[in-house]
C-alpha cells in the first residue's frame, strides 16, 4: 500500500487553511449562541473505532452539536463536520431526539458531490439512531445554510455506492487516476502528475478534466 503523502501540493495548502478557517468560525458562532458542542478528537480517542464510539456516546447522551463525527463500521470510513441535534423523535428511532448532518464547506454554491457526501454521513446517523433523518445541510463558504432533504438523494447515492463496489470486486479492474476538479485540492497529486507524464496524458494539456477528456 502507498504510504500517504504528508502534504499536498499547490494550491491545497491555502484552501485547506481557508477551508478550517470557516470551520472553525462556524464552531464559535455555535459556541457564542450557547450551544454545548461536543469535539470528538481523533487523535486523542487513540483511533477512528474509539473515535466513532465516541460520537455514538454523543448521540446518545444527546448533545446539542459533536463536531468532527465519526463514523467507522464495517470497513466504511467517515467524518462529517457536525451533527446537529434536532429535539424530536424519529419514528423508529432510538431516542426522543435525533441528529441531522451539517457540513461546512468554502464553496458558494453546493456542488453535487456534496450531496453524495451528506448521504453517506446520512447513512452512518440513520445506523446509528435507527432511522433516517429528513434533511442534511451545507454551510457554504459565503454563511448560507442550504438544506437537502435526505430522501431526494439517497436512492441515487445508493446506486453510485453498489456500482462502487462491484467495481472494486472485479478481478481485473486496474484503477487509474483520471482528472477531476478535486485534484487541485488532493495530497495524491504529485503521484497522479507522475503517473500522466509517464502515460503522455491528456489531462497535461492545460487542466484538462475528465468531462473534456473524454467528451
Ligand atoms: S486523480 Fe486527482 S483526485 Fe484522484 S487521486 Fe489523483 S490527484 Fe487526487
Amino acid at each position: 500500500m502507498r504510504e500517504r503523502p504528508e502534504k499536498a501540493s499547490g494550491q491545497a495548502p491555502l484552501l485547506a487553511k481557508l477551508g478550517e478557517e470557516h470551520e472553525q468560525n462556524y464552531l464559535q458562532q455555535l459556541l457564542a449562541k450557547g450551544y454545548h458542542v461536543t469535539v470528538v478528537d481523533r487523535r486523542a480517542a487513540g483511533g477512528f473505532g474509539r473515535a466513532a464510539a465516541d460520537t455514538e456516546a454523543a448521540m446518545a447522551r444527546g448533545d446539542d452539536f459533536i463536531y468532527q463525527a465519526t463514523f467507522f463500521h464495517d470497513g466504511w470510513l467517515g467524518h462529517a463536520d457536525f451533527l446537529r441535534k434536532i429535539p424530536q423523535p424519529l419514528d423508529g428511532g432510538t431516542w426522543d431526539w435525533h441528529y441531522e448532518v451539517e457540513d461546512t464547506k468554502l464553496a458558494r454554491h453546493t456542488e453535487p458531490y456534496f450531496l453524495l457526501q451528506l448521504a453517506y454521513y446520512s447513512e452512518h446517523v440513520a445506523r446509528i439512531q435507527g432511522a433516517p433523518a429528513a434533511n442534511m445541510h451545507v454551510v457554504l463558504g459565503n454563511g448560507d445554510r442550504a438544506t437537502f432533504r435526505v430522501e431526494d438523494v439517497s436512492a441515487y447515492y445508493r446506486s453510485v455506492r453498489t456500482r462502487f463496489i462491484a467495481r472494486l470486486a472485479e478481478a481485473d479492474w486496474q484503477p487509474y487516476p483520471q482528472p477531476v476538479d478535486h485534484c487541485g485540492l488532493c495530497v495524491w497529486r504529485e503521484t497522479c502528475e507522475q503517473r500522466w507524464v509517464q502515460d503522455d496524458h491528456l489531462s497535461l494539456v492545460a487542466n484538462i478534466t475528465r468531462l473534456q477528456s473524454h467528451g
